[in-house]
């Protein structure tokens, strides 16, 4: 074999190594949108509740309920309500850390997971913005709240776990009047 011959055969080899490289980030990225097209709530642009399935790392988890919110869709359409939710979706994402993640549960259901934070912060997060929510009164001029329950320490717990003591700490907070914070005991 020539010395040229082995050169040329170097260089096809390179380029074919590049070619797939290029071929392989195309892939991932594509992957990551495909992801993120399976994660999205189409209504609201925030997470759906698959995320869930791909998170373990968590301290606390918030569960919010928008507050009697079929009289809404009845008295003022479902048109409306839909607009709510968008809204109540924008204040959710935008109080909370880059580090936390807010999901549609399902309907007027909401969770939230946040990182480093004790039952404390949890409870003051919750307060926050269950002030938030009802500040939304100015811009569609009737009265939205929500509810909330938290479910914390949960590296010791299942997802499904959190997620059952959330609720029940919500259910409370409906019991309780409604647009109120409530944090699960056993
Ligand atoms: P509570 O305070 O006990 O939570 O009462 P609620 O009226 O909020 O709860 P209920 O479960 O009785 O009603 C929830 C309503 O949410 C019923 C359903 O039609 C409405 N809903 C669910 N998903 C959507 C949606 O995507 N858009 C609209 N506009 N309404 C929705
Ligand atoms: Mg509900
Ligand atoms: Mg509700």
């Amino acid at each position: 074999m020539k010395n040229t011959d082995y050169d040329e055969k170097l260089i096809d080899k390179d380029i074919i190594i590049n070619e797939l490289k290029s071929e392989l980030e195309k892939l991932k990225l594509e992957n990551k949108k495909l992801k993120e097209e399976l994660y999205l709530d189409s209504l609201t642009n925030i997470n759906n509740r698959r995320i869930l399935d791909d998170v373990t790392d968590f301290d606390s988890i918030i569960m919010g309920d928008i507050d009697y919110f079929k009289n809404i869709n009845d008295l003022y359409g479902h048109l409306k309500g839909d607009e709510v939710l968008i809204e109540v979706s924008n204040v959710l994402s935008k109080y909370i850390r880059d580090t936390d993640i807010v999901c549609r549960w399902g309907g007027e259901e909401f969770v939230i997971l946040l990182k480093n934070c004790d039952d404390k912060e949890a409870y003051n997060k919750a307060l926050y913005l269950k002030e938030k929510i009802s500040e939304l009164k100015e811009m569609f001029g009737f009265d939205i709240t929500m509810s909330f329950g938290i479910s914390n320490f949960l590296f010791k717990k299942t997802m499904k776990t959190a997620i059952d003591e959330a609720d029940k700490a919500l259910y409370k907070s409906k019991k309780m009047g409604r647009n109120k914070v409530t944090m699960y005991k056993e």
